[in-house]
């Protein structure tokens, strides 16, 4: 199969690739490297199994040369920075609603007969019931990030209705492990990195969420899509329970070594406006295809900590 993994140089994308590659697919790479790293992807790009095509997508004529004879387009490119709508409110209208519009119709001039798409738990806003089911509704995101991935299925399941493509949706839990570029243990362990003695954490710590592991995460993705064929197949992805910020916290600072680091809170109830205090997947559904994750959210976040801290040589740099 020739697939094409847009935003393939970032963080859940090169896992992506790895494992597509790994099973025999000829891959071609968008990306416009905003977040992404070729380091991540290097080693299949020098093999020739996969091919970089440098563009944006919310440039619709940067998309269509990379679609050609493409079996399967994974929709991963976006903007990964939830808050950034806080302060530039177009970017996930640019970067998700229309790049989301521009794969489409480049697939339906193109032919292009399956997609799977990243969507996101945050589509469900903050007064779904917990463990939240794919068929919980009305979803009402409350930041502009969800607003963008809510478009993004929109506009798929309407091409699925009037174009007879095949689509995959993935609402993603919080995806964390190596080579995570951003999110709360990424900050955290950076924090420390700069000062030690002191770590401070957005809202009262005690937010709650599900965290998947990355490995764990594509692994379902194509689980399910070789196990279900419906023409729109909508998934969660998560794990079975929740960690708080709060013991995140405590397990980045017992890993980094700092424990001498005083957390301190910056207090209310979220970390930025549009954050959702407390999240947690149902995910019975994927379980039903007979997979499930190797790793719980706690277990999954001591593994990401300890791999970032080795990426990014915190303890040799401390030492030094
Ligand atoms: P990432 O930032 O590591 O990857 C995004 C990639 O897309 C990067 O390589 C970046 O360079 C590229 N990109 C961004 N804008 C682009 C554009 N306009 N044109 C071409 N390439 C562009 O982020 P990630 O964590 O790997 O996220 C991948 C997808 O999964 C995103 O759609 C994200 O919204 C979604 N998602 C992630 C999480 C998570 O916890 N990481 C949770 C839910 C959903």
């Amino acid at each position: 199969m020739r697939a094409l993994v847009t935003g393939g140089a970032g963080f859940i994308g090169s896992h992506l690739i790895d494992r597509l590659i790994g099973r025999g697919d000829e891959v071609v790479v968008l990306d416009n490297l905003s977040s992404g790293n070729l380091e991540f992807i290097q080693a299949h790009l020098d093999s020739g199994k996969a091919t970089l095509v440098e563009g944006d997508i919310t440039r619709f004529e940067d998309v269509e040369p990379a679609m050609k004879g493409i079996d399967c387009v994974f929709h991963l490119a976006a903007n990964p920075d939830i808050r950034l709508g806080t302060r530039v409110t177009d970017t996930d209208l640019q970067q998700g609603t229309i790049a989301t519009y521009n794969i489409v119709e480049s697939m339906r001039l193109h032919d292009v007969k399956t997609i799977a798409f990243a969507s996101s738990s945050v589509v469900y806003g903050e007064d779904a019931p917990l463990p939240t089911p794919e068929n919980h509704g009305p979803c009402l995101p409350i930041s502009l990030y969800g607003a963008s991935k809510q478009a993004g299925e929109g506009l798929i399941s309407s091409f699925v209705g009037t174009f007879g493509i095949q689509a995959y949706i993935f609402r993603f839990a919080n995806i964390i492990g190596t080579r995570g570029t951003h999110g709360v243990i990424f900050d955290f362990i950076h924090k420390l990195k700069k000062d030690p003695s002191r770590l401070e954490v957005l809202g009262n710590g005690r937010q709650e969420k599900s965290y998947m592991e990355v490995g764990d995460c594509v692994d379902a993705i194509l689980h399910v899509m070789s196990i279900s064929d419906a023409p729109l197949n909508l998934y969660n992805l998560g794990s079975h329970d929740t960690a708080s910020v709060r013991r995140i916290a405590e397990i980045v600072v017992e890993t980094t070594g700092c424990h001498d680091a005083s957390i301190e809170y910056t207090g209310g109830d979220r970390g930025w406006a549009g954050d959702i205090p407390r999240a947690m997947l149902g995910i019975e559904k994927m379980l039903s295809t007979g997979f499930d994750v190797r790793y719980n959210s706690e277990e999954a976040i001591r593994h990401t900590a300890l791999a970032l801290i080795e990426e990014i040589g915190l303890h040799e740099e401390m030492n030094t």
